[in-house]
């Protein structure tokens, strides 16, 4: 009998710590996953910073250059060694914060990351000050002293060859659909809820600006300049609210489009609690509506705001906070759908009452 060769005893590989660098990078990656996440974190900022004008510059898809600048509150200069350092920001202390949190940012990761993949360079100025202040930074830290410079008034932030150190990322990005078309369409969406700020954004070397909005006191109005009149003149206002505690709590008004609106895909623009996010099941609820009432205008132009009371919003469940968790998400769900059908139901049968009427008048 032959004896069977004993097996080779594998010894257990060593488990050890990874570099900071190596860590930082690939949490970094996470928080800014594509151009268009770094242009929503720094143009979040300037909200938070009480912006009023926010104008954004984009070279190569957001590869070579993103440009942020705006005209805020600025940054103080004895804060500058620490902007860039993970887990650093003005707008959290406890972690009891977060549930009353208004401010978009809370974690004071987007900087950091941007520096642990790019190259950022901050001018800034505070207001009563005659000059600014610019510095640049890498990995968390800044290359040098922050210098005197001429500014005017706020921040512009700089991110230059994003992704340089992470090579797969950058090939993935280069080869699929540029990020400038991800990033008009995140600048839109801003500019319609944040009508008191005007936004720009604009392709380096292009002399017009693809989003051209200014501060206006009609919603109306900034969706007719961001979307185009063919969108604006076919809008229904749209609102409701719920104050019963048992079943939800929330105000929500916005525009929906009507029968008239054909367009090849739904869009649909949701902020909660003036946080610009994604929920799908929303979306998928809403086109099910359109769909059921008005079956030519199946694919809607839908812009929600819903306010609901912040300790019922989780913001902290995604590194980008693009999605949030709701407490009653499905009730909500269905309060929308019912609005939105009686919405397009009334507004179906004014229209078919209104040309009956003008059926008849023209016999007559
Ligand atoms: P967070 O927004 O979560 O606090 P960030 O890394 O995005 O974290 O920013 C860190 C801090 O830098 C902010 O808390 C804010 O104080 C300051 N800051 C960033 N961008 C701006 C800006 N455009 N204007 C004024 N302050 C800013
Ligand atoms: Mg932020």
């Amino acid at each position: 009998m032959e004896i069977e060769p004993a097996e080779e005893v594998k010894e257990p590989p060593r488990i050890h710590r990874l570099d900071e660098s190596v860590v930082n990078r690939i949490a970094a990656g996470e928080v800014i996953q594509r151009p268009v996440s770094a242009v929503k974190e720094l143009v979040e900022n300037s909200l938070d910073a009480s912006s009023t004008s926010i104008s954004v510059l984009v070279k190569d898809g957001g590869l070579k250059l993103i440009q942020v600048s705006d005209d805020g509150h600025g940054i103080r200069y004895e804060d500058l060694p620490i902007l860039c350092e993970r887990h650093t920001t003005s707008k959290l202390s406890k972690y009891e914060d977060l549930q009353s949190i208004k401010s978009m940012g809370f974690r004071g990761e987007a900087l950091a990351s941007m520096t642990y993949v790019g190259h950022v360079t901050v001018t800034t100025i505070t207001r009563g000050q005659l000059h600014g202040y610019r510095v640049s930074y890498r990995d968390g830290v800044m290359e040098n002293e922050p210098k005197a410079c001429a500014a005017v008034k706020g921040t512009q932030i700089v991110i230059e060859n994003l992704f340089y150190n992470m090579i797969a990322r950058r090939k993935t990005l280069q080869n699929s659909a540029d990020d400038y078309t991800k990033i008009v369409d995140l600048l839109s969406r801003f500019a319609i809820h944040h009508i008191d700020v005007s936004f720009s954004c604009r392709k380096h070397g292009a002399a017009r600006a693809d989003v051209h909005s200014v501060a206006t006191p009609s919603r109306l109005n900034a969706i007719r300049s961001v979307y185009g009149l063919l969108v604006a003149q076919n809008l229904i206002k749209i609102e409701a609210s719920d104050n019963d505690p048992s079943s939800s709590v929330f105000e929500m008004d916005g525009f929906i489009s009507n029968s008239n609106y054909v367009a090849k895909k739904t869009t649909m623009v949701l902020f909660i609690n003036d946080r610009l996010v994604e929920c799908t099941a929303l979306k998928r609820a809403l086109e099910v509506v359109y769909v059921a009432t008005l079956p030519k205008a199946s694919k809607p132009f839908i812009y929600m705001s819903i306010t609901l009371p912040p300790e019922h919003v989780d913001v902290n469940v995604h590194p980008t906070k693009r999605e949030v968790s709701l407490l009653n998400q499905e009730v909500i769900v269905e309060k929308m759908q019912s609005v939105v059908e009686s919405v397009l139901r009334n507004s179906n049968e004014s229209r078919t009452f209104q040309e009956q009427v003008i059926v008849v008048l023209s016999v007559m």
